[in-house]
């Protein structure tokens, strides 16, 4: 149950409420519009959410637009789609670049109290500047600027009298803190270019160490949490709070990114696959977007479960994605219905049944839940089996079908191998076996015992069906110093099949989700299924070693 699971977090929350520092706990989920969700944004999505919901309080789903060249309405609209999906709903939509004018406003007020000065160094020069962790930096030349001038000239940026680098809005703090990010940074920073937002209305845009806390105070969110990399930036954060004296005071709460073996995780680098066209878009079923992996066939239970399971710590980790793939066989083994397909086929002729005959066998649609009830299998002479279940001349302790060997095949009958036809390449083409009417499954029969049971579907019936099935994307095993991760590609990360599927599979409607027997669990692709030929993502196997 997710409310009994405890976390650091959660225990801030329980002392802040106890000692009645809050009425209600507000929290927010942050994304920037530059790129599609994936399942570390879900870790802070669930977080948030339930933490919020937990104790009653509320949830801001906003959006951090405060750089115009990086945002797309594209990404506004995914992100939102994503976080529903998911199972969230947001108790305010806001936008930070909606806080522009506030956001001026509070820099004018640090300007008035001396906190903050206009400065003409360049990017460059402001790095110089900084000096490093063993060296104190050098104050700005610029840094004592009358109140006036710095007020004229900050007024002058906005008016868009400067070009892009031209001048910056600083922090007066202290050039000699051992924190870098003190030594007087940028606030401001002049940028003509159109913002998704606000289009052309401002020229110079606010950095984040500046603007997030404001629109967390803006917005009185009461716990602003975020991941580790932002530890070292709290004291600015608390910085602004403090300096631009807003009515309410969040507290910034760090945790653990979550981090994912054997694929990317940053926008940034999942942005370069897609343009790149090394996937097939923000929804390819082998990234981690929340696009891709329902693309692929998760459900949001299955993912929701993922995240409250790895849990909130302050210390880095990378989890399995195993783990991952633990919680969709968890969920999909209870609700996806059972059925066979045949990904690799192979013709085997029943030389002993009656020509021109159809015959419809019952199969149970859950072995586990009677309630999911029951199917009709059409059965004839001609049916399809997996290549791989015949071999002519296996290795010991092999079950399945070779010339002589008998095996069931499931909810029908056993069959016995006795001739093999080949192609003038000597390549197998069909198989010419005998079936006993008396195996028929379900009529208790225990005359003999086989040890393989193959899956098949019925040659004239079967539905053709194109299977996809997929590998890592990223080979963690290769990564050495200095390679880019586009080094790192598994060049048989998607597999194409083109298979059949049982006829009443006719019916399934793209994100319909089964369990194909002995092959996993399937989805019904919702970008390349038409009506005319159905499309499967493989979601995972059904077996794995792992365990939680
Ligand atoms: P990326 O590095 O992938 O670009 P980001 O942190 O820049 O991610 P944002 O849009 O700023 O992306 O993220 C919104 C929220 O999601 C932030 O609060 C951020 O801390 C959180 N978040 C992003 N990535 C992860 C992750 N891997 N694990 C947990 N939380 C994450
Ligand atoms: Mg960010
Ligand atoms: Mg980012």
């Amino acid at each position: 149950n997710k409310t009994t699971t405890s976390n650091f977090i959660k225990n801030i929350v329980i002392q802040d409420l106890a000692e009645g520092k809050h009425k209600e706990i507000i929290t927010r989920f942050p994304p920037e519009p530059n790129g599609y969700l994936h399942i570390g944004h879900a870790k802070s999505i669930v977080l948030n959410f339930e933490l919020a919901e937990q104790f009653n309080g509320k949830t801001n789903l906003r959006f951090d637009d405060t750089n115009p060249t990086k945002e797309d309405t594209e990404y506004v609209k995914s992100i939102k789609e994503d976080v529903q999906w998911l199972g969230f709903e947001w108790d305010n939509l806001y936008f930070a670049s909606d806080y522009f004018e506030e956001m001026y406003n509070f820099a004018i007020r640090l300007i008035k109290k001396g906190k903050a000065f206009v400065c003409d160094l360049s990017a460059e020069e402001i790095k110089e500047y900084r000096g490093t962790l063993k060296e104190p930096g050098k104050e700005s030349p610029y840094r004592n600027r009358s109140v006036e001038e710095n007020l004229q000239l900050f007024q002058a940026m906005r008016e868009g009298k400067f070009k892009d680098g031209e001048k910056v809005l600083r922090a007066r703090i202290d050039m000699t803190s051992p924190n870098l990010n003190m030594r007087d940074p940028v606030l401001y920073r002049i940028v003509h270019a159109s913002h998704h937002n606000t289009g052309d209305k401002w020229c110079i845009y606010p950095m984040y160490d500046y603007a997030h806390p404001l629109e967390d105070a803006i917005e009185g969110v009461t716990h602003s949490i975020c991941t580790m990399e932002f530890e070292d930036h709290r004291p600015l954060y608390d910085w602004v709070i403090q300096e631009c004296e807003t009515e309410s005071q969040p507290k910034q709460i760090e945790f653990a990114r979550l981090n994912l073996t054997n694929t990317v995780m940053s926008k940034r680098k999942l942005k370069q696959l897609v343009d790149e066209k090394i996937v097939d878009g923000w929804d390819d079923p082998r990234i981690p977007t929340i696009a891709g992996l329902r693309r692929r066939g998760y459900t949001p239970e299955a993912i929701r479960n993922f995240c409250r399971e790895i849990g909130v710590a302050k210390s880095h980790s990378v989890v399995d994605e195993q783990m991952l793939e633990h919680f969709i066989r968890e969920d999909l083994n209870a609700k996806a219905p059972r059925t066979m397909a045949v990904l690799n086929p192979l013709k085997v002729v029943i030389t002993n049944y009656p020509e021109n005959q159809i015959e419809m066998l019952e199969a149970e649609n859950n072995p586990d839940d009677e309630k999911m009830g029951t199917r009709q299998i059409p059965f004839s002479k001609e049916i399809y089996i997996e290549q791989e279940d015949f071999m002519e001349n296996p290795p010991k302790k092999y079950f399945r079908l070779f010339p002589g060997n008998e095996v069931r095949l499931k909810h029908a009958y056993f069959i016995k191998c006795n001739e093999v036809i080949k192609d003038d390449h000597g390549d197998i083409i069909e198989l010419r076996c005998t079936y006993d009417p008396e195996t028929k499954s379900g009529t208790g029969f225990t005359g003999r015992k086989v040890k393989g049971t193959l899956h098949w579907v019925d040659a004239t019936q079967a539905l053709p069906a194109t299977f996809r099935l997929f590998e890592p994307l990223i080979l963690d095993e290769k990564q050495e110093e200095g390679e880019s991760f586009l080094d790192q590609i598994n060049p048989n990360s998607l597999q194409i099949l083109q298979g059949f599927v049982e006829p009443d599979m006719k019916d399934a409607e793209p994100q319909d989700k089964f369990q194909l027997f002995r092959h996993g669990y399937f989805n019904v692709d919702p970008k390349y299924t038409t009506k005319e030929q159905l499309v499967f993502n493989r979601i995972v196997s059904l077996k794995s070693s792992f365990k939680i």
